[in-house]
């Protein structure tokens, strides 16, 4: 297995790219305290929850307050992970922003002693060490599993995602990752944090290479991944507790993968638990029958539209028989008026499309609606045009409609006009109106 994954490893040395500057862990380097610098106490320990520091300046600015300490453990926005939340001296650290040597605490107002001690909001933080040490173990076990590379890394408060170098992947892929990255959680492999110069760095098995000079952050999962990286990480992996593939995006030439660990997995599985609980309950079934019961419902739904189709267009074909018999004819031809209400809507339709087989007619079919809805039709080939009385009889009640020959469809907005119209179109068809 170990023999395995170093052939591997050294395969994905071969195909390294040139985006790695889009990458999340590649992003942050050790900086080195100094004078206006602040040390950064979540570089050796993550863990740490409180601490005390000294302000060193304080800027006023629109946002609030800038706030600079000697030395902090609250984790500025910075690699697609957002920044903690927690107070410094009772006051809310409202964001924390990365700028280069210097780490700025914004805040409503200033501190009023110059010795602070701040807190920042575990639970959150452990969220996020959870999420981003579980991506790079998925983003070690994609490129183990399947030879995929992890191109970019996003961080988000419901879920985060990667981004594979690769157009498609498969479910076995997906599946194979997934179980190899679950694996190295429930081995509770440790965690480490070491510091070494870039050119040394470069020398060792990186994940990917980095840009950065000086002294590099690495975070190794031991016998599984090393990555250049800056950002909060749990200190074994059964913190992570699970790692979960949850969505596959295609973006662009790209897959992008939704994923979950932690309490995020508790979160989902019990959603997912109460959804699938309340279909069971609606089908009367037990959760494991749901797909087959809906697939199945589904057809048979699908089938009964079918025959209620068939049958309505039965019916409008009887009916548009019995309209036509009721009228006579008049100098060769038949004229049917007829109104039906909003729920005959599609019986309507289907009505008039049934004048196109009936001999020497036309029908002036109006369905009532806001709008109300009109059909002109006419045995086929016909000696009128639907289209232009359509057109001329909405023209004149505000409406809009237009069509072939021998099949027309409009609309008039005022329902309470439809007799009107119909009237006024036969007028049209008959020459005793203009
Ligand atoms: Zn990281």
């Amino acid at each position: 297995m170990a023999g395995e994954t170093r052939a591997r490893r050294d395969f994905r040395h071969s195909c390294v790219g040139p985006s790695w500057y889009n990458c999340a862990d590649d992003w942050e380097i050790l900086r080195v305290t100094g004078v206006g610098k602040t040390e950064r106490l979540y570089y050796t320990d993550s863990a740490l929850r409180e601490f005390d520091a000294r302000v060193l300046e304080v800027r006023e600015g629109s946002e609030g307050c800038r706030v600079y300490l000697d030395r902090t453990a609250f984790y500025p926005a910075s690699g697609g992970q957002p920044s903690d939340c927690g107070t410094l001296d009772g006051l809310n650290v409202l964001e924390v922003v990365d700028e280069g040597a210097a780490v700025a605490h914004i805040l409503e107002r200033a501190p009023a002693s110059t010795a602070v001690h701040g807190a920042i909001s575990w639970q959150r933080r452990f969220d996020y060490m959870q999420q981003h040490t579980g991506q790079h173990i998925l983003s070690a076990a994609f490129e183990a599993a399947a030879g995929l590379k992890t191109v970019s890394f996003h961080m988000g408060e419901e879920a985060s995602s990667i981004d594979l170098d690769s157009d498609r992947v498969s479910q076995r892929q997906i599946e194979e990752a997934e179980s190899l990255a679950n694996q190295v959680v429930f081995e509770d492999r440790p965690v480490h944090i070491l510091f070494r110069q870039a050119d040394v760095a470069q020398q060792m098995d990186l994940r990917k290479p980095t840009a950065r000079e000086g002294e590099v952050r690495l975070v190794q999962v031991e016998n599984f991944d090393l990555s250049a990286c800056g950002g909060t990480h749990v200190s074994r992996t059964g913190a992570i507790g699970l790692i979960l593939v949850r969505r596959i995006e295609r973006i662009r030439q790209r897959v992008r993968l939704e994923f979950l660990c932690g309490a995020r997995c508790l979160r989902a599985a019990r959603a997912d638990f109460h959804i699938l609980a309340e279909a069971g309950l609606l089908l009367s079934a037990a959760p494991a029958k749901v797909p087959e019961l809906v697939r199945k419902q589904a057809a048979d739904v699908r089938e009964a539209l079918k025959t209620n189709g068939d049958l309505t267009r039965r019916v409008a074909q009887y009916r548009a028989r019995e309209l036509w018999a009721s009228q006579p004819q008049n100098e060769g031809r038949r004229i049917v008026r007829h109104i039906f209400e909003v729920a005959e809507r599609l019986e309507a339709r289907m009505v008039a499309q049934a004048a196109g087989a009936l001999d020497s007619c036309v029908f002036l079919v109006g369905i009532k609606g806001k709008p109300s809805t009109l059909y002109f039709a006419q045995s086929a080939g016909g000696a009128a045009d639907m289209g232009a009385l359509v057109k001329k009889t909405c023209a004149a009640f505000n409406g809009k409609g237009g069509g072939a020959r021998d099949f027309a469809q409009g609309g008039v907005m005022e329902e309470t006009k439809l007799a009107e119209a119909l009237e006024y179109a036969e007028g049209l068809l008959t020459g005793s109106r203009k």
